[in-house]
């Protein structure tokens, strides 16, 4: 890590990459409006970034189309895919730094975690997809006699990505890595709020050797250029991280356009669960964290904390010494551990969420907006317990760092009560009974179970969710179903 004054010389003598990217190079909105890009922990405009509506999509899916039929990233061998990406991956790790930078600035996070976490995580999702790209086979399926039915996978042709601001490369990072490695082209429309990485990462992409118009940034309003891409009939498939809500819209423009594939990474309230005989001391730790990092701007936030009754005042206690502990400050400061909301609309969503919390439970610490160097986009670590079943802090997704503690007697008990949510994304259990842990891992509907730790996620393992948090998965090889159809090849001799 660099020192406070490094990040915040770079921060000032940043070059901001602010046009959309179609077809190899850097063009005004048609347009030519702009929106100010906003640097939350400062409340300062950052920018001014081209503001791309339906014609700057159409110019983008159009480029991305001639790539992908003229074959010049479709046709090349999963090998030559592969080197590209590998390189894009080098290029990431060597302007580190700046990949960070642009991430806390546009969203306000820490810069600890955008250099230990987002950007080197971006490389090596990249890294990782690319390895596997040529190391997957086709299938010929058991006909006998004389013939071969080969069934092989081929790519889509033009991926939508739409994704949200709270880790704004990685989650670009996360769609495009397969997208990109199967031979697709793309259009990605990043968040309003933090358009900065997707459209360097873009120009990176080009000097890895990407070849012009196979990847596309188009950043706008999600009404306008969000919906153009969900509408779109020339775009095969819409790939999609964000919350419940706008991933409904998606599948409703599919239905009304091109009956697009549609896959949806979408909200959460993920329970944490904890049993008496857990190390209590590590599910603390990791119970803060699991609520508290990234400013709870995390789809899989272990929101709820189910405790066992005989243990909620020693785990109140433990969960109010870690909220304790955490440092508020500039998140250009490597010292920080909690920066801003990503903006100052966000943070008066949470703050509304903590007035109702303050009426329907018990607040243990935090529970204000606050703010730091003239931005009002901070919210306290929050810690609520005694909080009713029905409570809208037990249910609805907050999106800030907002705990709501329950407690509960019996396993069935906490099952029932962590499965009472229309979300499904992911679930904790604390527990030192091995077949307790795989008991509650079977009847927990969630997409990935952490058990004796918190949101436990690689690249090697599919993260998505079930019920409203959507389906599909992203990472892992199985990411790679999503942008990639089954074509039957069937020779008679
Ligand atoms: P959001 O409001 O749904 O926005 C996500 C993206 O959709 C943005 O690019 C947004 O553009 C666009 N959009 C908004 N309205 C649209 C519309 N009417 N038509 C088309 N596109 C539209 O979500 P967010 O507030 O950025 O992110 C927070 C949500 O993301 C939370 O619910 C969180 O749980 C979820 N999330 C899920 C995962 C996961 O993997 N399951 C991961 C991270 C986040 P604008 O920026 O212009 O609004
Ligand atoms: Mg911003």
């Amino acid at each position: 890590m660099q020192s406070f004054e490094y990040y915040t010389s770079l921060a000032n003598s940043m070059d901001f990459r602010t046009k959309c990217w179609i077809d190899g190079q850097f063009v005004s909105a048609k347009s030519g409006e702009t929106f100010e890009n906003i640097n939350p922990s400062t409340g300062k405009k950052l920018c001014d970034v081209a503001r791309g509506n339906s014609n700057d999509i159409d110019a983008a899916v159009n480029a991305a189309r001639t790539a992908y039929e003229d074959g010049r990233w479709s046709e090349k061998t999963p090998s030559e895919r592969k080197e590209v990406i590998l390189n894009l991956a080098r290029l990431i790790r060597e302007n580190v730094s700046e990949m960070a930078l642009l991430d806390t600035l546009d969203m306000g996070k820490p810069i600890s975690e955008t250099v230990n976490v987002d950007a080197p995580g971006s490389a090596f999702f990249f890294q990782w997809h690319a390895e596997a790209a040529d190391k997957i086979y086709d299938e010929i399926a058991p006909t006998g006699g004389r013939d071969i039915a080969m069934i092989r996978r081929v790519p889509l042709g033009v991926i939508g990505a739409v994704v949200p601001w709270n880790f704004p490369l990685d989650m670009a990072t996360w769609k495009l890595a397969p997208a990109l490695v199967t031979g697709n082209s793309v259009v990605l429309k990043p968040a309003e709020q933090s358009p900065l990485s997707a459209l360097r990462l873009a120009e990176l992409a080009k000097e890895a050797g990407l070849p012009d118009g196979v990847f596309n940034v188009v950043p706008g309003f999600g009404e306008d250029a969000g919906q153009a891409l969900g509408r779109h009939m020339d775009v095969d498939c819409l790939v999609f991280t964000g919350s419940t809500a706008v991933g409904k819209l998606f599948q409703k423009y599919a239905g009304e356009s091109n009956m697009k594939q549609v896959w949806l990474e979408t909200g959460g309230k993920s329970p944490n669960i904890i049993f008496p005989d857990a190390d209590l001391e590590k599910a603390a730790d990791m119970a803060a964290f699991g609520i508290f990092f990234n400013q709870g701007e995390v789809c899989s936030a272990n929101s709820r904390l189910l405790v066992h009754s005989s243990i909620k005042d020693e785990m109140v206690g433990k969960l109010r010494d870690r909220a304790e502990m955490i440092k508020q400050g500039d998140p250009l400061d490597p010292a920080t551990t909690m920066g801003a909301m990503v903006d100052v609309n966000h943070a008066k969503k949470v703050e509304r969420f903590l007035n109702v919390g303050k009426l329907e439970a018990k607040l243990i610490i935090g529970g204000d907006r606050f703010s730091i160097n003239g931005s009002d986009a901070f919210i306290q670590p929050t810690i609520f317990s005694d909080v009713p079943e029905d409570a809208t802090i037990a249910r609805d997704e907050i999106f800030g760092p907002v705990l709501a503690i329950q407690t509960f007697d019996t396993e069935n008990e906490a099952i029932e009560m962590a499965n009472k949510s229309v979300y499904g994304l992911a679930a904790s259990v604390w527990t030192s009974d091995l077949a307790r842990a795989m008991d509650l891992s079977d009847k927990l509907h969630v997409g990935t179970v952490s058990v004796n730790t918190v949101d436990a996620l690689s690249a090697m393992t599919p993260f998505g969710g079930m019920k409203q948090s959507g389906f599909g998965r992203d990472l892992s090889v199985h990411s790679f179903e999503k942008y990639t159809a089954l074509k039957t090849i069937w020779v008679k001799y």
